[in-house]
């Protein structure tokens, strides 16, 4: 098993810095995407036909040799870094232990763990329970299911630019049709898409934008009849958007007088991404119930739905589960990524990373106008890219400065409705000066439009 661990912490030789050696992509990663296409559908995308071979922090290694300064850390799942020796060491221990027992045949402790640690680390101070699953949309799903049971209600609201994933129901709460719904249909029904607030596209205030949501839902949807709210704090697809000082509050206050469960779709922000354990935190909200999974297990498949005792316990015994939810693996690495983020004092990180990177994004605003709005929260920030003077959204500048930087060996995600934001998901273990670098190609990118 040493040898394993060896091996997996080979990463650890990586040097800290961007490495260029071949064309983007190099002529392995090209040789690995012809094989791909005649096995894998179109369907699958790729935002960039680089095949990745190792990675360590905040660096990613491609089979070419090719090292990129990794601002997206996978859509902000390696949230303490690629190949963190403490994750890695968990996971391999409980891999040779025991690697599978279906918590609803046979438990085991650290399935038990992940939910203490996640009562005590979501925002609320009250009696919580956790159901473990596999992934974000599977989460969003039971989160839905437990709502209605405790309700006895079916309705379900979302906000306008939601992302909560692609399955049969979480594609009915989706916003954007392509390329997540169009012709995949028919969805689920009993899903209602309110507005949201969108401070650089509305221009309202957090109340008048909320005051907008609620009358939709009493309106168009009937509050009687609506077992859950599902809402991102930060929109993560949906280009980061932040909502308006207020929004988020009114909305749940509204929620609460209405015996409507308020549910917080923290998959993106939660785990420490905002420089809190939760975005909620940050607008003063208390979720009935908060999702969690991107960032909670560094890269293993793990998600929860956490929630007020009394609601999560309305489903009936055996109503709740899966085979390969809440796997021992997965939750090792989920109890090894707590205690980092704990013991490494990593909450602080956000705000550095904050610190070092929105007056840079500020200041190249300030010298290319199609930088609209620059926004987020620690290291969950984003720049919206418009036609200079005005809010018309500039979606084939994304794709200009996200390619100039892949061949510079910097890696970036676009994000949003309209296909005009660039998002920045670094680590938390990112260096100042990976960021400054990564920020000298995303000025010349700017400057090579
Ligand atoms: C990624 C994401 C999901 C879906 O998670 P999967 O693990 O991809 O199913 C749901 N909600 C939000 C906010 C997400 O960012």
């Amino acid at each position: 098993m040493t040898d394993i661990i060896a091996a997996a912490a080979l990463g650890s030789e990586i040097t800290p810095e961007r490495r260029i050696l071949t064309a983007i992509p190099g002529p392995k990663s090209i040789a690995l995407q012809a094989r791909r296409a005649a096995v894998v559908p179109v369907g699958v995308s790729s935002a960039l036909p680089v095949y990745v071979e190792r990675a360590h922090g905040a660096i990613v290694v491609d089979v070419d040799g090719n090292q990129f300064i990794d601002l997206g850390s996978g859509i902000g799942v390696m949230t303490i870094g690629h190949t963190n020796e403490a994750v890695i060491e968990a996971a391999t221990a409980q891999l040779g232990r025991v690697t599978h027992a279906m918590f609803t045949i046979t438990g085991y402790e650290s399935y038990v763990r992940v939910a203490e640690l996640l009562s005590e680390h979501t925002p609320g101070d009250f009696p919580k329970k956790t159901v473990l699953l596999n992934s974000g949309a599977e989460a969003v799903e039971n989160a839905v299911k437990i709502a209605r049971k405790y309700t006895g209600r079916t309705g379900v609201a979302v906000l306008d630019h939601a992302y909560h994933g692609r399955t049969n129901l979480t594609m009915a709460m989706t916003f954007k049709a392509m390329p997540y719904k169009l012709g995949f249909g028919p969805f689920a029904s009993e899903v209602h898409h309110a507005p949201n607030s969108y401070p650089f596209r509305d221009g309202l205030s957090g109340k008048d934008a909320a005051a907008r949501t609620i009358t939709y839902l009493e309106k168009s949807v009937g509050a009687s009849d609506l077992a859950c709210v599902v809402a991102e704090p930060i929109q993560g697809e949906g280009g980061f958007v932040v909502p308006a000082e207020g929004y988020l509050a009114a909305l749940q206050e509204w929620c609460t007088a209405n015996g409507v469960v308020f549910i917080a779709d923290e998959i993106q922000s939660g785990m420490a991404r905002t420089g809190a354990w939760y975005a909620s935190e940050h607008f003063g909200v208390v979720p009935d119930v908060i999702l969690t999974a991107k960032g909670i297990a560094g890269g293993l498949p793990i998600a929860a739905v956490t929630g007020r005792s009394e609601i999560m316990d309305a489903s009936h015994p055996g109503g709740l589960g899966g085979t390969f939810a809440g796997n021992p693996v997965a939750a090792e690495a989920a109890i090894a990524v707590f205690a980092e983020i704990e013991s490494r004092g990593l909450l602080a990180e956000g705000a550095r990373i904050e610190g070092i990177l929105k007056p840079a994004l500020h200041a190249l605003a300030l010298k290319y106008p199609i930088i609209g709005d620059v926004r987020g929260i620690g290291a969950m920030l984003a720049i919206e890219l418009v036609q200079p003077g005005g809010i018309e959204p500039n979606a084939a500048a994304v794709s200009a400065i996200t390619a100039y930087a892949a061949q510079n060996g910097v890696l970036l995600l676009s994000a949003g409705t309209l296909g005009n934001v660039i998002r920045f998901l670094p680590s938390l273990a990112i260096t100042e000066e990976q960021l400054r670098d990564a920020l000298t190609v995303l000025d010349d990118a700017f400057a090579s439009l």
